[in-house]
């Protein structure tokens, strides 16, 4: 059984790590933080952003939640938006599901109860968007792959609609809103190519 000692022995050795390539790292860090890259991706443990994409600390600005949804009602996601497009001035958003994602497999299914079946309510409403698409792929493993891309799809279009990027594109800015999607079994990402610009 892992204890905390565990995650502390590893941060050691990490800083030892990160020092012998590059002595002054920290002392960068400390001083601000100038990322471009706003990602919003599932909480789901074998997806750590800064990993996936082989970035370094300062590189990603990051929010994570069950099956990245961005939910205009959502305090938590809002915020992190406002910061990263208004203050930070990202220049590119990045939504990032992944395949076998257990909270649109749950969505797709009535087994949740309490918060979590809240939260995963607008996935629901994207399956019955899809619904004909869906329940029309071949097989049961084709039409969950084909939910977490659709989830991927809604959430780069309910960004595009959200204030501050569109606030952002009205000043001229710079800003790219991009899906992803991520295969556990590959480790690879892939662009669903749905990538929208200032309009
Ligand atoms: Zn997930």
């Amino acid at each position: 059984m892992s204890t905390i000692e565990k995650l502390l022995d590893g941060n050691k050795a990490w800083v030892e790590r990160v020092k012998n390539k590059q002595p002054d790292f920290f002392e960068e860090q400390a001083k601000g933080q100038n990322p471009d890259f706003l990602w919003i991706g599932c909480a789901d443990s074998r997806v750590p952003s800064n990993v996936v994409a082989d970035v370094q600390p300062g590189e990603l600005f990051v929010h994570r939640n069950i099956a990245n949804i961005v939910s205009p009602t959502d305090l938590n996601v809002q915020s992190v938006l406002q910061y990263a497009v208004m203050v930070l001035e990202v220049e590119h958003i990045v939504i990032c599901g992944h395949y076998g994602c257990g909270g649109v497999g749950a969505a797709m299914g009535d087994e949740t109860e309490g918060v979590i079946d809240q939260w995963l309510e607008p996935l629901r409403s994207i399956y019955n968007d899809h619904r004909a698409e869906l329940e029309h792929m071949g097989s049961e493993q084709e039409r969950y792959d084909r939910f977490c891309e659709l989830n991927v799809i809604e959430q780069v279009a309910h960004l595009s609609e959200s204030r501050f990027v569109r606030q952002a594109w009205k000043e001229g800015r710079e800003l790219s809103v991009h899906g992803l999607i991520y295969s556990l079994e590959t480790g690879l990402l892939k662009n669903l190519e749905v990538s929208v610009s200032g309009t």
